[in-house]
């Protein structure tokens, strides 16, 4: 698979991918959000958006996330090495830290299904903006701090549960799924859509599926190859095998 051939490498990556740079898996069936129903609100859209003190609290516990502090773990940099080989390749990513772009990934070719904790969007107007400048309002003393073009709700440029993923980027992916010829899940229980349904779209389009997971996942019987190693062995490895095969 070089990159004189048109071969498309679809990489589907849930939390397990990021569990190794020391951030929880919140939003997944057994994540820390779904266990907790006081945490849940916090990231439930009615929820925040009806409630002040929960997006006061929302914006505590976004001062004090992991994320800002993670660094990208091997399995990043593994997806790095694949596209630096030249192989034609899409990052489909249901986490909203950006470690893969951080690690080194084109930012374009990295889709992110639930969007991204780094930039914060109003509820009102639709303006966007980084989440430093949110945070550096709130560490002095803006409690909940207001949208400064419209006065509006600010929120995390996140998707909340409650709020319906973005149309487009779901069509991108499943476009991503429809034409790949391997198709890659890692680190995700594929449990929750859309993430189930991509990996049935490549699977009924003909691709290949890896699917790289601790836990068993309900198409696991669907996979031409199961690996249960660690996501930071197991990706390196299974890369060098596609680029490898070039
Ligand atoms: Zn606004």
């Amino acid at each position: 698979m070089g990159e004189n051939n048109a071969r498309l490498v679809a990489v589907l990556t849930g939390a397990g991918v990021s569990t190794e740079s020391g951030i929880p898996d919140y939003r997944g069936p057994q994540g820390v959000w779904r266990k907790n129903p006081g945490a849940e609100r916090l990231v439930t859209y009615r929820a925040y958006m009806d409630d002040p003190e929960v997006r006061r609290e929302s914006w505590r516990m976004r001062m004090t996330s992991p994320v800002w502090r993670a660094e990208p773990n091997a399995g990043h940099r593994a997806l790095v090495d694949l596209e630096r080989s030249g192989t034609p390749m899409r990052i489909i990513t249901q986490n909203i830290d950006g470690l893969h772009q951080k690690a080194g990934s084109t930012p374009r070719k990295v889709l992110e299904l639930h969007g991204t904790a780094s930039t914060v969007v109003c509820t009102g107007c639709g303006d966007r903006g980084p989440m430093e400048g949110a945070l550096a309002r709130v560490e002095a003393g803006e409690a909940d701090p207001p949208c400064l073009s419209c006065g509006g709700i600010l929120k995390s440029a996140t998707v909340m549960f409650g709020q319906a993923l973005d149309s487009g980027t779901i069509q991108q992916a499943a476009k991503i799924a429809r034409v790949c010829d391997l198709f890659l899940a890692v680190g995700t229980s594929l449990q929750v859509e859309p993430a189930a349904s991509l990996c049935r779209v490549a699977v009924e389009s003909g691709a290949r599926l890896v699917i790289v997971n601790a836990e068993p996942t309900p198409y696991d019987a669907l996979a031409d190859q199961l690996i249960r190693e660690p996501i930071g062995t197991a990706l390196p490895g299974l890369v060098s095998e596609i680029t490898d095969s070039a």
